[in-house]
């Protein structure tokens, strides 16, 4: 077992070894992902709605404030067991995990890096104990082009008054608290753009519309309309003017966690389709006995566990304070590209059944493609890469 090497004295450990801790935190994950998502996973993707209860766990088992210290009702654990979390929840609905990697990878990590005390110990409680969090970077014209976002933050009096329309809000349908960027000013271009956090409840603001989407159907994806919603000034997240550099270093933490969502994902393709093909039979044995079948499941398997080095190891980083920009962005090109060839293997291999919503498969191959979208396109992703790779770094 890998998790023994830990126990040797005096070597570094490979990065697939888990301590004793966090093996415990990933079998009670499995467990619960087993037990209580599995069975709900057909009917939530169907009905395009993600089940307030499994929610309400996530928040008694502690999922939904993983990093969040003790003393403001969290887990006081690392970044590390947030992704194994992600990772887990995945391989058996992705939805399931994106809602968890949200609130943590995006949310409570702004709050916890940015905000000040007394929002803190007002906010982060709420976060860990029953606040479904949502993060608003997007709009309609601005996605890639994240800074040339069009919501405008006016100060007035002790508030700033915002207007604008966000899109593709991730958790927004059960969300209570938003960290929403809007710009103060938008002739100054990307020095203009303020973090806020926004409760649900504040004047002016509602929740639009929810997408009717390809993939990841449980997790609620929708448009926020900001009508001159009254955010206190005492709720700017960070330093007005500083919003982009909160949204920068906050997607950079969230890429690894979309990684270990589509690695997650893979796995519990590759998983299924290991199965099948050890009971389907043609020509008189299991499909399993044909090299042709073996060869494909030994590639996915070989892509899944390369995908997992590379999600441990820039989770790893990111706890040991490293910088991880150029390997977060890699881990995420990679891990979408896998999850998307993994899962559309596993289809294959189900053959016709593979095709249809009675077999489990097609929904991951439906659930993959978001990975190369979200939280970056793959192009914005090379960018990335390649300015950092020329630069030398
Ligand atoms: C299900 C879902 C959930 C989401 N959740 C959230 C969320 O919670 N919060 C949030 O703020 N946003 C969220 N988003 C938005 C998401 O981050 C954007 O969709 C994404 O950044 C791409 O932006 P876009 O859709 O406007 O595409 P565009 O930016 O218009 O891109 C279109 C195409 O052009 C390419 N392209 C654009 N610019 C360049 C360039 N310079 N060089 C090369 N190619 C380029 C892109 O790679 C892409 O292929 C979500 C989206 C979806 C679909």
């Amino acid at each position: 077992m890998p998790e023994t090497v830990l126990q040797r004295a005096g070597t570094t450990p490979p990065l697939v070894a888990l301590s004793e801790d966090e093996v415990l935190f990933r079998d009670n994950i499995r467990q619960f992902a087993e037990e209580k998502i599995r069975p709900q996973v057909r009917e939530m993707d169907e009905k395009g709605v993600f089940d307030r209860d499994l929610i309400r766990q996530f928040f008694e088992l502690g999922l939904m404030g993983i990093e969040v210290p003790e003393q403001y009702g969290g887990g006081g654990g690392t970044f590390f067991e947030a992704i194994l979390a992600v990772e887990e929840f995945s391989r058996v609905d992705p939805s399931a995990g994106v809602v968890v990697d949200v609130q943590n990878t995006l949310v409570n990590n702004a709050i916890l890096r940015w905000a000040t005390e007394e929002q803190k110990r007002k906010y982060l409680p709420q976060l860990a104990s029953e606040k479904v969090g949502a993060y608003a970077l997007s709009e309609a014209g601005s996605g890639s082009d994240a800074f040339a976002l069009q919501t405008k933050a006016e100060l007035r009096g002790s508030d700033y008054v915002l207007n604008g329309r966000k899109l593709w809000i991730t958790n927004g349908k059960e969300a209570g608290l938003f960290v929403l960027f809007a710009t103060v000013d938008a002739s100054a271009g990307y020095k203009g753009i303020t973090a806020f956090i926004v409760e649900k409840e504040f004047s002016g603001f509602t929740v639009g519309k929810k997408e009717d989407k390809l993939g990841i159907r449980a997790s609620s994806t929708c448009e926020l309309i900001l009508e001159d919603c009254k955010v206190p000034k005492s709720n700017v997240l960070g330093e007005v003017g500083k919003g982009y550099k909160i949204a920068i270093e906050t997607l950079n933490e969230g890429r690894i966690g979309i990684g270990a969502q589509m690695c997650g994902l893979a796995q519990g393709a590759c998983e299924y389709a290991i199965k099948y093909a050890q009971e389907r039979k043609q020509f008189g044995k299991p499909i399993s006995d044909f090299q042709g079948i073996q060869f494909q499941l030994a590639q996915m398997a070989t892509e899944i566990q390369a995908a997992q080095l590379m999600v441990y190891n820039c989770a790893r980083m990111k706890d040991a304070g490293m910088n991880f920009v150029k390997e977060a962005a890699m881990t995420k090109l990679f891990c979408s590209q896998i999850a998307e060839r993994v899962s559309s293997l596993a289809v294959e291999i189900y053959g016709g059944y593979g095709f249809t919503r009675d077999y489990p498969v097609e929904k991951y191959f439906r659930d993959a493609k978001i990975g190369k979208i979200y939280e970056g396109t793959s192009n914005m992703q090379l960018q990335t890469i390649a300015k950092l790779v020329l630069g030398g770094k």
